[in-house]
C-alpha cells in the first residue's frame, strides 16, 4: 500500500549500486502490481508509492485533490498531471523513501516521465529499473473485474483465481454461494474486502485505452537496457517467486 513503511531486516543492495534504488513497476491494470509489489518491498527494504492508493485515500477524506480526482478515476480517465506530481513530489520527500522506492502507477505519461527525471535530476538521482510485467490483455477484464481489495494493507484477492478463505469456506458449505461483503474477508486481519469503483469492464476500456496510448510510450522514452521483464501471465505463485529473483539494472 503507498505510503507504507517497510521493514528493514533484510535488503539486497545490488552490486555497484549507488544512491537510492529507484524502480518503476510497470504494466497495465491487472498485470499484477500489487503482487509482485510486497517481493519487492521485502527484498530491497524500500517503500511502494502507488499513486493510485494516494489518491483514492484524498478521495475517501474528500480533499482538494480528492474532490478533483474522483469522477475521472471513477470513469478510468487519467488524472491531471498536476496533482499526481505535486502528490509524489511530496512524498518522495520523506524520510523512508532515502534508500529508494518502488514507484506504482506513476509515471503514467511521458511527459511525467520527463517531470519526473528533471525533479529527480536535482537530486543528482535518477531512475534505475524498469520492471515490466507483461500480460496479455485479453486476460485482464476477468482478473480486474473477481478482484476484491483489503484497504488497509492493498492486499488483492480474486473470486477465481485467489479466493479468500471466507469464500473458500462459503463455498465449501454451498458451492454455487455468490461472493460479497458478506463472504470476501481478508485472510490476515478478517476485514471486509471491497471492489474498487474502477474495477469494471467499462472502466477498464478507458483505463486500457489510456495505457496503450499514453502509458506504453513511456518504455521507448526510458529505453529497453533499463527494463527488468516478468512474465505476468504465469499464476500468481510463480510471479511472485520471478519478482523474488529479479536482478535490477545499475
Ligand atoms: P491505479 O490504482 O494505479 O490503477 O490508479 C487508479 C486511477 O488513479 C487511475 O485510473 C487514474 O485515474 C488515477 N491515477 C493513478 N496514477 C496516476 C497517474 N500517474 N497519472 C494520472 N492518473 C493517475
Amino acid at each position: 500500500m503507498g505510503g507504507a513503511c517497510t521493514s528493514q531486516k533484510k535488503v539486497e543492495k545490488e552490486a555497484g549500486a549507488a544512491g537510492p534504488t529507484i524502480i518503476v513497476l510497470f504494466g497495465p491494470p491487472g498485470a499484477g502490481k500489487g503482487t509482485v509489489a510486497p517481493a519487492l518491498i521485502e527484498k530491497y527494504g524500500i517503500p511502494q508509492l502507488s499513486t493510485g492508493d494516494m489518491l483514492r485515500a484524498a478521495v475517501a477524506a474528500e480533499t482538494e485533490y480528492g474532490k478533483a480526482a474522483k469522477a475521472k478515476m471513477e470513469s478510468g480517465a487519467l488524472v491531471d498531471d498536476s496533482i499526481v506530481v505535486g502528490i509524489i513530489g511530496e512524498r518522495i520527500m520523506q524520510p523512508d523513501c532515502k534508500p529508494g522506492y518502488i514507484l506504482d502507477g506513476f509515471p503514467r505519461t511521458v511527459e511525467q516521465a520527463k517531470t519526473l527525471d528533471e525533479m529527480l535530476a536535482t537530486k543528482g538521482q535518477a531512475i534505475g529499473s524498469i520492471v515490466v510485467l507483461e500480460v496479455e490483455l485479453s486476460v485482464l477484464e476477468e482478473r480486474i473485474c473477481g478482484r476484491w481489495m483489503h484497504k488497509a494493507s492493498g492486499r488483492s484477492f480474486h473470486t477465481k483465481f485467489a479466493p479468500p478463505k471466507s469464500l473458500q469456506d462459503a463455498r465449501a458449505a454451498d458451492p454455487d454461494v455468490v461472493p460479497s461483503a458478506d463472504n470476501m474477508k481478508d485472510d490476515e486481519t478478517g476485514e471486509d474486502l471491497y471492489q474498487r469503483a474502477d474495477d469494471t469492464a467499462e472502466a477498464l476500456t478507458k483505463r486500457l485505452e489510456g495505457y496503450k496510448s499514453q502509458t506504453v510510450p513511456i518504455l521507448e522514452y526510458y529505453g529497453e537496457s533499463r527494463q527488468v521483464k516478468i512474465d505476468g501471465g504465469q499464476p500468481r505463485e510463480q510471479v511472485i517467486e520471478a519478482a523474488k529473483k529479479i536482478q535490477l539494472k545499475s
